[in-house]
C-alpha cells in the first residue's frame, strides 16, 4: 500500500457494523478504511482504539451559547406565576444576565461542554432583541471565529422577544443575517406575536433576502401548533426551501390525534422541514418514530444547558439519544440505533453539513468509546470517551486537551 506522507493511522476501530477497521486520516479526512490487519509492525505513529467503538462526532442542532450559566454561579429556577409562560421565562432571563459572567466566558465553557462530550458541530441560537440589540451577536459570532478550528457552529437571529411585538426587531434581525448569522429564527408566531402570518412574513421575507435557513421555536401545543407548522410547511414549498427549514420543539405534534399526525408527517416530510427536539421534561414532545416513519428528518439537541428555562443539560448529545430513547420507549436495537441517528446523521442533515460519517472522503471528526455496539453506547452512556478533529485528539473524558 502507498503510505501518504502525514498520514495518521487508527488501528483496531470498531465500526457501527460491529466490523474492525483500520483507518487513515490524512488532511483531516478518512483517506483509507480497510479491514483490522493485526500487523506485526505497525506504522510509525500509529494510535491503537483496541476495539473501541468509533462513531462520528455527535451533532448538536439546538443550543443557546448566550444565555447559559454552565460554569458561572448557580441560579436557582424561578418558576412561572401560573404555568409556563415564555414572556414571562424571558423576563427572568433578562433579569439573571444582569448579573451573569461575561457571556464569552459562559459561552466558552458551555462550548467546551460539548466538544468534550464529542459534539463537533453545533447549532445555536443568539438572541435578538430591542433591549439588547445585536450585543449577544456581536459576541457569540467573536466565539465561533475563536473555536472555529475546533467546532463549527451555525448561528441562528433569534427574536427572543417576539417581532411584532417588539418593534425594530425585524431590523436587528436584517442586520444580524448581515453581521454573519447564518439562519433566521422565530417564536410562537401565534401565540406570542399573535399574527402568524405577520411574523412569517418577516421571517420568510429576511430568509429570501440573505439565501438564509429558518429554525423557528414553536412551543405552541394542540390544533394551534399543528396549524403553524403546516403554515411553515406551506411557506417552505412556495419559497423552494425544502431541506432549509427546521421547527424546533414542535410541541403540536405531540398531542394531537395519530390520524391528524399521519397526514402532517407526510407534508412535513414532503416539504423537507426538519423537527428538532430535545424530549424535554413533562412536555409532549413529537413522536419519533411515527415521524422518521413518514420520512421526516428529527433531530436534537441540548437546548437550554443550566439557563433561566431550567437547570438541566450535560451538553451529551449520547445521553441525549438515550433520554429521546427513554421517552420514545425504544427497546430493541434498531429503535435504539434510531434515538442515535437523531443525534448524529439526521442532525448532520437538518444542518446540511458535508462529508459526515465514517467513510473515505469525509471529515475524520469523530468519537472513540468504550461500547460493543450503537444500541449498547445509547443505554450506556460511557463517559470515558476521546474525541477527535481532524484527526487530532482534542478532549479525552470530558476534558479538552490543550
Ligand atoms: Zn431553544
Amino acid at each position: 500500500m502507498d503510505c501518504i506522507v502525514n498520514e495518521t493511522h487508527f488501528l483496531n476501530a470498531r465500526l457501527a457494523d460491529s466490523t474492525v477497521a483500520d483507518l487513515a486520516v490524512a488532511g483531516g479526512r478518512f483517506s483509507a478504511i480497510t479491514p483490522a490487519a493485526n500487523a506485526a509492525t505497525p506504522p510509525v505513529g500509529a494510535i491503537d482504539l483496541a476495539g473501541q467503538l468509533v462513531l462520528p462526532a455527535f451533532v448538536e442542532g439546538h443550543i443557546h451559547l448566550d444565555t447559559s450559566f454552565y460554569g458561572d454561579a448557580w441560579r436557582p429556577h424561578i418558576p412561572c406565576t401560573n404555568g409556563f409562560d415564555v414572556r414571562e421565562r424571558v423576563a427572568f432571563q433578562m433579569r439573571n444576565l444582569k448579573r451573569a459572567a461575561p457571556m464569552e466566558e459562559r459561552a466558552k465553557n458551555q462550548l467546551e461542554l460539548c466538544v468534550g462530550n464529542g459534539s463537533l458541530a453545533m447549532r445555536s441560537h443568539v438572541m435578538v432583541d430591542a433591549a439588547v440589540g445585536l450585543k449577544h451577536v456581536e459576541t457569540i459570532l467573536g466565539v465561533r471565529e475563536k473555536y472555529r478550528d475546533l467546532i463549527d457552529i451555525q448561528l441562528v437571529a433569534f427574536p427572543q422577544s417576539g417581532i411584532l411585538s417588539s418593534p425594530g426587531t425585524a431590523e436587528l434581525l436584517d442586520e444580524a443575517l448581515k453581521l454573519g448569522c447564518d439562519l433566521i429564527g422565530g417564536l410562537d408566531p401565534a401565540s406570542f406575536d399573535r399574527d402568524v402570518k405577520g411574523h412569517l412574513d418577516v421571517v420568510f421575507g429576511l430568509a429570501e433576502k440573505h439565501g438564509a435557513g429558518v429554525d423557528i421555536h414553536l412551543h405552541d401545543r394542540g390544533t394551534l401548533g399543528l396549524f403553524e407548522i403546516e403554515e411553515i410547511v406551506a411557506r417552505t414549498t412556495a419559497s423552494g426551501m425544502q431541506g432549509k427549514v427546521v421547527v424546533s420543539h414542535a410541541y403540536g405534534l405531540g398531542d394531537v390525534s395519530a390520524d391528524a399526525l399521519a397526514g402532517a408527517g407526510e407534508r412535513i416530510a414532503a416539504a423537507g422541514v426538519a423537527i428538532m427536539t430535545n424530549a424535554p421534561g413533562d412536555h409532549p414532545f413529537p413522536p419519533v418514530a411515527a415521524l422518521r416513519k413518514a420520512g421526516v428528518t428529527v433531530f436534537a439537541g441540548s437546548d437550554n444547558i443550566r439557563d433561566s428555562w431550567w437547570p438541566y443539560g450535560d451538553g451529551d448529545m449520547l445521553n441525549r439519544a438515550n433520554m429521546i430513547g427513554y421517552r420514545s420507549g425504544f427497546y430493541e436495537d434498531w429503535e435504539l440505533e434510531a434515538a442515535y441517528d437523531v443525534v448524529s446523521r439526521a442532525g448532520a442533515k437538518a444542518l446540511g453539513l458535508e462529508d459526515y460519517g465514517i467513510a473515505v472522503g469525509a471529515k475524520a471528526d469523530f468519537v472513540a468509546l468504550k461500547a460493543e455496539h450503537v444500541p449498547e453506547a445509547v443505554v450506556a452512556v460511557p463517559k470515558d470517551r476521546a474525541v477527535y478533529r481532524a484527526g487530532r485528539e482534542v478532549a479525552r473524558d470530558g476534558r479538552m486537551i490543550r
